[in-house]
């Protein structure tokens, strides 16, 4: 699959903030005056950095197999039966649509959207119970904690909410076994915060795991989307996994690690585009409130806002718009030879260049902007 598709580098065009050369020169002498060419650097530094900004974040496990090009040690896999034939693919515990295979024009795809990492434990007792302590990411404050093992798929699961200038980022760990902090606990990088278990649904102690996810929150109203939609409220108020829009938080980390990324902005700008979604702007207000820094230009005189879409519904990033329209009209469509129901969990109906926003797809939008 090509990352840099039609749709992603027709919107791919970001306007930069720019030093200017006079003002690095200055920046130089200063600095150089002050404490030698090192501190230039720190110096410079701390005048483009925001003042919280994401810190180097470290995966939630022991295991680090996927660091060290071992991956089948580091994803758990599925029991799959597909066209007759049995198989464990370690595939299946990576972020993407990696399962419910189908064969289609496009060749053999997963149409089942996996959310999150599944991290294998590498420590068990003699009776295979995991003992692996799950531990956070960065600094954060506990925003969500279900304690209980029924009642989500994801089991006994905890929200740490994170500030690093912008706007709510939430790391996920979800099928513990044991759960050590409660709301409102402040807890630092490596905290232990539980024990890798096998909670949930479609789990068992042989498969246990920690289902990992960095997400966005959509809406800060979930539950009464949810209780217009399906009758009641969900019960995990903002922080039920459908109201957090998954990204792929190991491959985040591995990015961050290598330098190539330093910020959510500048990961979700270089993921693959597959639909943009052109809205009246009255209906982005809350979204930009949110994550100003999905919008690549001012919004300024322009009624209209573009915004551009992962296939699972992940906003990537907006773009103002003077394309008038008057309900929520799809505007980028990426081209391939199979369906868009099974690259963007039915949300978008059709093949080719010509798409359609199904009912759910209209639910989703919904969500996203707080009707
Ligand atoms: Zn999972």
């Amino acid at each position: 699959m090509k990352s840099a598709d039609k749709l992603t580098r027709r919107l791919n065009r970001e306007p930069r903030n720019h030093i200017s050369h006079s003002q690095i020169l200055l920046l130089q002498v200063i600095g150089g005056m002050y404490c030698g060419m090192k501190y230039v650097f720190l110096f410079l530094m701390a005048l483009v950095m925001p003042l919280s900004a994401m810190p180097k974040l470290i995966l939630p496990t022991e295991n680090k197999a996927v660091f060290q090009q071992r991956p089948n040690d580091f994803f758990m896999y599925v029991d799959r039966h597909f066209e007759g034939k049995a198989s464990k693919p370690w595939s299946a515990g990576t972020y993407g649509f990696v399962r419910n295979m189908k064969r289609t024009s496009d060749g053999v795809i997963g149409t089942k959207f996996h959310e999150g990492a599944d991290i294998k434990p590498v420590r068990r007792d003699a009776r295979g119970v995991p003992l692996d302590p799950v531990v956070t990411i960065a600094d954060g404050v506990v925003a969500y904690v279900n304690d209980k093992a029924k009642g989500s798929n994801y089991g006994k699961y905890v929200v740490v909410l994170h500030d690093w200038g912008e706007g709510p980022i939430c790391s996920l760990y979800a099928h513990l076994n044991k759960v050590y902090v409660a709301v409102g606990d402040t807890v630092s990088q490596g905290k232990e915060i539980g024990l890798l278990g096998y909670t949930g649904a479609g789990i068992n102690k042989t498969r246990a795991h920690l289902h990992f996810e960095v997400a966005l929150m959509l809406s800060n109203d979930f539950e009464a989307w949810h209780t217009k939609y399906l009758g009641v409220p969900s019960g995990h108020g903002n922080f039920n996994g459908r109201n957090l829009s998954g990204m792929n938080g190991v491959d985040l980390i591995a990015k961050q690690q290598s330098g190539s990324v330093s910020s959510i902005k500048s990961y979700l700008r270089k993921q693959p585009a597959h639909f943009a979604i052109t809205v009246p702007v009255a209906k982005t207000a809350k979204l930009q409130k949110r994550y100003p820094w999905l919008w690549r230009a001012a919004q300024g005189s322009h009624p209209y806002t573009e915004i551009t879409f992962s296939g699972s519904g992940l906003p990537l990033w907006a773009m103002p718009s003077k394309r008038k329209v008057t309900q929520a009209t799809i505007t980028g469509l990426k081209e391939f030879p199979g369906r868009h129901e099974d690259r963007t969990l039915k949300r978008i109906k059709g093949s080719g260049r010509k798409g359609e926003i199904s009912e759910s797809g209209k639910r989703y939008l919904a969500l996203l902007f707080g009707e």
